[in-house]
């Protein structure tokens, strides 16, 4: 018995720190908070009862997170603590009855709506934004101020009466519309796309490049101003005056009396949520007065005097009309289930991800039963679980197909991969297809006049087989082509022919194409693992396609950040006739197949120097100082290894870094030293 109960913690205790470490640190959750909320609480139940069992590093101690590697780690000055939540309203009364209990019932609370995005805390100092931190493990968290400093809404310099120094905590954010827009993009450029606007915010957060950050549509709503408790007697007055400060805070706070009256705030939120431009997940409610909260003081994990109500997320149950399989770019199968139509969140589902076969599997998902769909943010919908009670008497056990649903041929399952696989690259047509469309594709050689199904039209007119096809084509061979396309979502059906505008537009797309920097038909050649990142990475490092192509293992994985899975798939990309083939053809199209010589080269005094940037500096920006770097010759790497020349360290440069760089003696150099450096 006793085993049984520490077999079981011991499996919910690794599962939960494996779904911690996907959500706070990758940012991509796989299960829905609900369901982690609920195994944490089992987790909780259990360790209380049998507390020999409970692991010292358990996630109920922690308040979730860990730091991640790339950024400074700056510790918060104040723990940067999560708030206990609640899904029911009984739990929500218990928590009034427990602050009755401490401080009698002479007291406020706020109600606050509760952003479902990334948490941070902004520092100012004189006015200035000196410090964006996230939440890291709650007790230290990474320096992102860079990237912060990015968000429109966000101000580098407060206005009016504001303090010497002050902290302020909120939340940032992706609008619906902007995060839809942006995963359009991201899945036509074959990037996969985000679950919800909570992780691409977090996403973005943590990008390396700031120039990326900048393009991301983010936002923010501050909800807490951590200064002098004496300065402000309410958590309502102090956000008052962060809005006098020119911060962004949201006008939806209300200030109540009872219980009841936060419960009426939450149900009238419920309904009105959907006609937010933003996500949120839930109300905040909050003792209002300062000394008030510093009475009734913390657990160990988070205020007494605050709570979180989280809202359910919606969920529907349909009927699985059958079971469909695509088949991507890279072969890779993709199981949908079809179902009958139904409403959610305001639109009609009729499909939802089956993801593969052991979701399938572990599921038991069968064609004909009732299912639970829950959107909760995502673009896709999910099934979470099936009504057995309604599960028809004849229904067969789901077996996942053994041929391509395209081509016919057996799939196979790679060692350590979810997903099957059609193998046959060179004759399955929506992987050719796919290839060509990944190709064309916005951040690849943008053929946009190739775009909405004129690739499909190509290639069944057996004029476009793979990527150098394209540059055979001519303005005759377009002239009336003609495809009846049928939209599978409403099952119309239109007639798209090639009129002679449109003829001359492809023509002249393709033509455009040909000035297309190097790292770009790099990525487009859609070499597994390689996206335009490390394209540009590899673009960089190799210079022209002949050398990349004949680059040993060894050679690839000493580039910076390309591991062994990416040196691997360039290999066996490079070892295939066809494609060397295809990559000849492009060349002699006259493609760009070396990369661009750096134009404003200042001087040559860093000459391939690897330079590792860190901290916050006072004469020029972080990226200022890294273009720099790349004006006098050098290379800008993100982390300390031994190839690593020197490190330029600001101020606030994380004890590890240091540690490392001292460790494998490398010389750190100030800003001063490095501006003297370049001045020769
Ligand atoms: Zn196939």
């Amino acid at each position: 018995m006793s085993a049984e109960i520490k077999n079981k913690i011991d499996s919910l205790t690794q599962e939960l720190k494996e779904h911690t470490y996907r959500y706070y640190v990758l940012a991509q959750p796989t299960i829905s908070d609900r369901e982690f909320d609920q195994k944490l609480k089992d987790l909780e139940t259990l360790e209380e009862a049998y507390p020999q069992y409970k692991d010292p590093n358990s996630p109920t101690s922690i308040v979730g997170g860990e730091v991640t590697k790339e950024f400074n780690t700056v510790r918060h000055d104040t723990p940067m603590l999560s708030l206990g939540n609640t899904y029911s309203k009984e739990e929500l009364y218990d928590f009034d009855q427990r602050i009755k209990k401490l401080i009698g019932d002479d007291f406020e609370y706020t109600c606050e709506l509760k952003f479902d995005g990334f948490a941070i805390g902004l520092k100012y100092r004189e006015g200035k934004l000196v410090q964006a931190l996230t939440r890291g493990d709650g007790v230290q968290g990474d320096d992102v101020t860079t990237n912060v400093k990015t968000i429109r809404s966000i101000p580098h310099l407060l206005v009016g009466n504001y303090p010497n120094e002050v902290e302020v905590r909120g939340e940032i954010f992706m609008h619906r519309k902007a995060f839809e827009k942006m995963n359009r993009d991201r899945e036509a450029s074959g990037e996969k796309p985000f679950a919800n606007p909570r992780n691409s915010a977090a996403g973005t957060i943590k990008m390396q490049e700031q120039t990326e950050v900048a393009k991301r549509p983010l936002d923010a709503f501050l909800y807490q101003v951590i200064g002098d408790e004496k300065e402000f007697r309410t958590h309502g007055g102090s956000l008052e005056k962060a809005r006098e400060w020119g911060l962004p805070v949201s006008n939806e706070l209300r200030t109540v009396k009872t219980i009841e009256d936060v419960w009426g705030y939450i149900e009238s939120w419920d309904e009105k949520r959907k006609e937010l431009s933003f996500d949120i997940d839930g109300i905040v409610v909050k003792v209002n007065n300062f000394s008030l909260q510093h009475d009734l003081g913390f657990t160990a994990k988070s205020p007494r005097w605050a709570i979180a109500y989280k809202f359910e997320t919606e969920r529907a149950s349909t009927r699985l009309e059958s079971i469909s399989y695509q088949v991507g770019r890279t072969g890779s199968i993709t199981p949908v289930a079809n179902l009958d139509p139904v409403l959610l969140l305001g639109t009609t589902v009729k499909r939802a991800s089956l993801h593969n076969a052991d979701v399938i599997a572990e599921l038991d998902v069968r064609v004909g039963d009732i299912v639970y769909v829950e959107k909760g943010g995502e673009i896709i919908p999910k099934i979470v679980g099936i009504n057995l009670d309604l599960r028809p008497q004849n229904a067969q056990t789901t077996e996942f197909i053994h041929v391509c649903p395209e081509c016919g041929t057996e799939l196979i399952r790679k060692e350590g991969e979810a997903a099957h696989y059609c193998p046959n690259e060179s004759g399955c047509p929506p992987q050719i297809k796919g290839r060509v469309e990944h190709f064309i594709s916005r951040k690849a050689l943008d053929i946009d006049s190739l775009g909405e199904g004129k690739i499909g039209i190509l290639y069944d007119s057996e004029l476009v087989k793979n990527p150098a096809d394209l540059y055979d084509l001519n303005f005759d061979q377009l002239v009336g082509l003609s495809k009846t396309i049928v939209n599978e979502e409403t099952g119309e059906s239109r007639l798209i022919s090639f009129r002679e505008k449109t003829a001359q537009k492809i023509v002249d797309g393709i033509v455009a194409s040909k000035n297309i920097p190097f790292h770009r038909v790099l990525y487009g050649l859609g070499i597994r693992f390689v996206g335009s990142t490390v394209a540009k990475k590899l673009a960089n490092h190799f210079k022209t396609i002949e050398a990349l192509s004949v680059a040993s293992f060894e050679e690839l994985v000493a580039v910076d950040e390309i591991g062994e899975k990416i040196a691997r798939s360039v290999l066996s990309f490079f070892a295939e006739d066809q494609n060397n083939d295809v990559i000849q053809r492009l060349k002699e199209a006259g493609l760009q197949m070396e990369a661009e010589k750096p134009e404003d080269l200042v001087s040559n005094v860093l000459d391939g120097k690897k330079i590792v940037v860190s901290g916050v500096f006072n004469t020029f920006s972080r990226g200022d100082l890294k273009k720099e770097i790349e004006k006098h010759g050098g290379k800008n790497v993100g982390s300390i290894s031994a190839k690593t020349d020197f490190v330029l360290a600001g101020e606030n440069m994380g004890p590890a870094k240091l540690a490392k760089a001292e460790k494998l003696g490398i010389a750190v150099i100030s800003e001063d030293d490095f501006i003297a450096m370049i001045n020769g």
